[in-house]
């Protein structure tokens, strides 16, 4: 049943609780009639039983055995002369029988209550009675021919059989046909779906009109394919900015040891070559260790080692080489660090990197003269760090991207200065596996401020969160 389609499923399902259901009424209507009429035949029966007892008692007040043979045929008689009764006496000698019964030669049955026999191959409903009269006992006997109701019953009853199976067919075949046209945008969200492969992943299925489960359907959807489109646009940018971020220093690397190949040269000249190349192989092999670090992330398989480290320690570290950094390029430096230690559940490798990250950029991005403070504190069981310049700043619309990958605001400089558009990127995921954020505020020419916020004790602020929530 489980591999029918779910139109073929919905129309057993349908037609089986119908068939039940046509069945259940089919058998109490034919029960329901029976017992209808076998009610009132059986009032009647009584009825003309309680007659009699009243006729056979008053008479034998007055009157003998004859008197009372006459009373009954009147009375019989009276009745249209059809009605079936015979009395006899204690000895079982017939006191009166009508007419009509006479041609059954019946013999008195003695059924206290209302019963149906067979007699003769006529059904017939029977009832009798000891009546007492006088100081004799009579057996009464009354019977109704069932033939003619027991002829419909059975008429119903044959009708019933031919109709449930008439009306189960086409209750089934316009249940399929309903099913059918209800499902058929199915067959069609399905076939576009079908069509759609990585080659046209911005097509969208046509929104069925009604607001039904298939609008919904279609809707979530297209929702999954725009996550898709949307993932798979990122990847090919990646890839597209990766192979150009490589092609480019291995060019490089190319023309200069050709260059120098091209003529024999004293081995001054072959020194220099060989630096150039070994300061762009360098710089190509940190962007091939970035890569390889955002490619494990996407796929999850660059796990932090967490543990409790001391924060203002690893940002004291960092800050030692952006000192140097900045006075290098006659930056002054300031850190504004916690007296004491601050423990935290980090990964004091990552975090020093994300520290080193901002501290790098605003150490590039300012000009000599300018200030760079670097800050760490808490606040509601989150670590906050800050690194301040007095830079260039960030242009408005190229804020929302900083932390895109190879987004660079001015690309001369940056490439410049060296980077490649990776570093935020990283900083950002970095922040992120931490369950913290990374945000920036900054406008063109006046500077940039970075604030990451961590939570202090990841497991602790889950259960604290599981606990009050
Ligand atoms: P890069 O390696 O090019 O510095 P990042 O991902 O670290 O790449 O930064 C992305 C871009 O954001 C940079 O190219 C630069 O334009 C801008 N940026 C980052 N930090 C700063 C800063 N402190 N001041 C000004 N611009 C910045």
């Amino acid at each position: 049943m489980k591999s029918l389609p779910i139109g073929a499923r919905l129309t057993l399902w349908y037609s089986a609780i119908l068939a039940v259901v046509l069945a259940g009424f089919g058998l109490s209507a034919y029960f329901g009639m029976r017992n209808s009429i076998h009610r009132t035949v059986d009032e009647e029966l009584q009825a003309r039983v309680e007659g009699v007892r009243g006729l056979i008692e008053r008479t034998s007040r007055y009157g003998d055995a004859e008197d009372l043979r006459v009373e009954l045929r009147e009375h019989s008689e009276l009745r249209g002369g059809g009605a079936l009764l015979e009395v006899s006496d204690e000895g079982g000698n017939w006191l009166y029988r009508s007419a009509a019964i006479r041609e059954y030669e019946l013999p008195i049955q003695n059924a206290s209550s209302p019963t149906t026999i067979v007699f003769k191959g006529m059904p017939l409903r029977i009832l009798d009675a000891s009546i007492a009269g006088g100081n004799r006992l009579y057996q009464v006997q009354v019977a109704t021919p069932m033939g003619d109701f027991y002829g419909a019953l059975s008429h119903f009853r044959i009708l019933v059989l031919v109709a449930i199976p008439l009306l189960l067919l086409c209750a089934a075949g316009g249940g399929y046909w309903m099913s059918r046209r209800a499902l058929a945008p199915v067959d069609q969200i399905t076939n576009t779906a079908r069509s759609i492969t990585v080659h046209n992943l911005s097509s969208r299925l046509v929104i069925p009109p009604a607001r039904d489960e298939l609008q919904r359907l279609s809707e979530t959807l297209n929702e999954m394919l725009e996550r898709l489109d949307i993932a798979f646009h990122k990847i090919r940018q990646f890839t597209a900015d990766a192979s150009h971020e490589l092609r480019t220093p291995i060019a490089l690397m190319r023309t200069r040891a050709e260059l120098a190949l091209r003529k024999p040269r004293d081995s001054e000249d072959y020194r220099a070559t060989v630096s150039q190349i070994h300061s762009e192989l360098e710089k190509t092999s940190e962007l091939i260790e970035k890569l390889m670090l955002l490619a494990r992330a996407d796929s999850d398989a660059e796990p932090l080692q967490f543990c409790t480290a001391d924060v203002t320690e690893v940002a004291r570290e960092a800050c030692a080489q952006g000192r140097i950094l900045s006075e290098a390029k006659q930056i002054r430096f300031r850190e504004e660090l916690p007296q004491g230690p601050m423990p935290a559940e980090c990964d004091p490798q990552a975090l020093r990197r994300l520290f080193l990250i901002l501290i790098d950029n605003a150490v590039k991005y300012t000009q000599p003269t300018g200030e760079i403070a670097v800050s760490l504190g808490r606040e509601d069981g989150f670590l906050i760090g800050t690194v301040r310049d007095t830079g260039i700043g960030i242009a408005a619309e190229d804020l929302p991207h900083v932390f895109e990958r190879f987004y660079r605001a001015d690309k001369a400089r940056s490439r410049e200065t060296g980077g490649v558009g990776l570093g935020l990127s990283i900083g950002r995921w970095i922040a992120e596996a931490h369950g913290g954020t990374i945000e920036v505020e900054s406008s063109a020419g006046r500077g940039s401020v970075f604030e990451v916020r961590l939570p202090l004790f990841k497991q602790r602020l889950a259960a604290k969160l599981f606990t009050t929530g």
